[in-house]
């Protein structure tokens, strides 16, 4: 059985873990690998070797600095499938999605190369009769990023390549569940060529999130997953003075007018309530159909029980299986208990089996009709391919079920009318909107994250919220008397 490594100092080294968990194949439930838990010892030792390395990192021109991120950028190209199909064997989801993941990532490579412009300040020549003022951005040294199992390959990439280009040292925690591609990340990082001790990957659980947390020489953490898990790294991480940035669980509602091009809507709303399984904090969860929309539910329920399930590299599969034995558990337990507050299962895909993976966690397609609006089933995140349907009869109706829940990482409107498309855009309080598009997932030049119980923090991932968050400013205010005193 193959023990994973840390990345430490430009090498692979061994994690001193006594403790290892197994990581599993979610569509075959076969062990593929062991990951170690390490312990705080092995993250101390990876934060001084990037602490050493961070001075002449942070010397070296940022032109310099963007040379391994060009190069990574081939080499992930170069390895997209081998990297596609990591991620599929280890999380489940399909080869067209793994590959989707690594698009993403290449891009957010590619806008981080953009730092030499990115990273410029600002300045005020004469602020005062002879005085210049200057605001200029420096790194914070030693970052982090501690990431969820839903990504393996992409969501790393939402903040290490601005970290780095902006002259940080970089550590990365991926999530215990899913780390083997995060393994081949980092050989592909090695290859591009960053000096030792810039870029460290610790595996490891818990108690290697606490290290990071408490480590004083780690200056920065960002954090994707659940939102209890949200909300306590961004208490201790604060408590310990340092910059946070948490996004947290999300829970997606999505209204469809009776004006909208039903078709389309359709298409598009399983794609985004039943692709990756559910599992993505941008995934459709909840339908609000308005008036007349109420015939997208029988389209829907088509949909669902057309949508071919099974192991995510087979050609002709349009969704895999759920993570893990605990997970497809938790997401039936919770349609019963919708089933129990009185929605109807119009799509039951709970208890059902494919034919040749037989032990994978596989929750097959459902859907939930007249869910209550205030039921447990419409309020939490199920992150499963679950879609709860509830009814309503104007869009004042509709936007204040949007608004009335705790999440808000992102809404989104099926219509053709243009008026009450952009009322949906003002109103609603999510920090992604989509009009006809069912997963509103802005682009690597664009910031992104949510609002509410989504987002703990102030500045987003990716782009020049990104570069901000990175770096701190210095305001210099400079006088040359002998200068100013010159006759002209
Ligand atoms: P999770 O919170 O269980 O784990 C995320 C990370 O935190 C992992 O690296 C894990 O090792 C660590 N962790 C977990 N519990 C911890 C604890 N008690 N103390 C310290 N560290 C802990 O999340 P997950 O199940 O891996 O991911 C799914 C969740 O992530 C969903 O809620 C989903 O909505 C969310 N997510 C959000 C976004 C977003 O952009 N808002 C993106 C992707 C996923």
């Amino acid at each position: 059985m193959e023990r994973l490594q840390n990345f430490v100092d430009g090498g692979w080294r061994a994690s001193s873990a006594k403790d290892a968990l197994n990581v599993i194949d979610p569509a075959s439930a076969k062990v593929l690998a062991e990951v170690p838990l390490s312990p705080a010892t092995d993250v101390n030792a990876a934060v001084e070797v990037a602490e050493r390395a961070f001075i002449d990192w942070w010397r070296t021109p940022v032109v310099d600095r963007i040379q391994p991120l060009f190069r990574l950028k081939t080499l992930l190209e170069e390895h997209r499938e081998e990297l596609a199909l990591s991620i599929t064997n280890e999380c489940g989801k399909t080869l067209v999605e793994s590959r989707a993941e690594i698009l993403r990532a290449v891009e957010n490579v590619e806008t981080a190369c953009a730092m030499p412009i990115m990273i410029q300040g600002t300045n005020c020549e004469d602020i005062a009769r002879g005085i210049d003022e200057h605001m200029i951005r420096q790194p914070l040294g030693v970052v982090a990023a501690i990431v969820p199992f839903n990504f393996p390959g992409m969501i790393a990439f939402w903040f290490f390549p601005y970290a780095v280009a902006a002259g940080n040292c970089f550590l990365l925690k991926p999530s215990e569940r899913v780390p083997i591609t995060s393994q081949k990340l980092f050989q592909l990082i090695q290859a591009a060529g960053f000096p030792p001790g810039v870029m460290q990957l610790v595996n490891g659980g818990r108690d290697a999130v606490n290290a990071i947390l408490d480590h004083p020489g780690i200056k920065a953490v960002s954090f994707v997953g659940s939102t209890a898990t949200a909300k306590y790294v961004y208490s201790r991480a604060a408590a310990n003075g340092k910059r946070a940035q948490c996004q947290g669980g999300a829970k997606n509602p999505v209204v469809v007018m009776p004006d909208a091009d039903m078709e389309m809507t359709t298409r598009i709303l399983a794609d985004s309530a039943f692709g990756c399984a559910g599992q993505r904090c941008l995934a459709a969860s909840v339908a609000i159909t308005v008036g007349d929309a109420r015939t997208f539910t029988d389209r829907i329920v088509a949909a669902a029980k057309s949508r071919k399930t099974g192991y995510g590299a087979l050609p002709d599969v349009e969704m895999g299986p759920v993570i893990s034995a605990e997970s497809k558990a938790r997401i039936e337990g919770l349609i019963a208990k919708g089933e129990q507050a009185g929605a109807r299962v119009v799509v039951d895909g709970r208890g059902k089996k494919v034919a040749g993976y037989e032990d994978g966690y596989f929750v097959l397609p459902t859907v939930l009709d007249d869910v209550p609006p205030d039921s447990e089933t419409a309020r939490t995140e199920i992150f499963g391919p679950v879609l709860s349907l509830i009814h309503a009869q104007t869009i004042e109706e509709a936007i204040a079920l949007v608004n009335g829940r705790s999440y808000g990482n992102m809404a989104c409107i099926f219509t053709t009318d243009g008026a009450n498309a952009r009322r949906f855009r003002y109103e609603v309080q999510a920090g992604n909107v989509g009009i006809n598009v069912g997963v509103a997932a802005p682009m690597s030049t664009f910031p992104f994250s949510g609002w509410g119980e989504s987002f703990f923090g102030d500045l987003h991932a990716q782009a020049h919220h990104a570069v901000e968050f990175f770096t701190q400013t210095k305001v210099v205010v400079e006088r040359w008397p002998k200068e100013w005193s010159r006759k002209f």
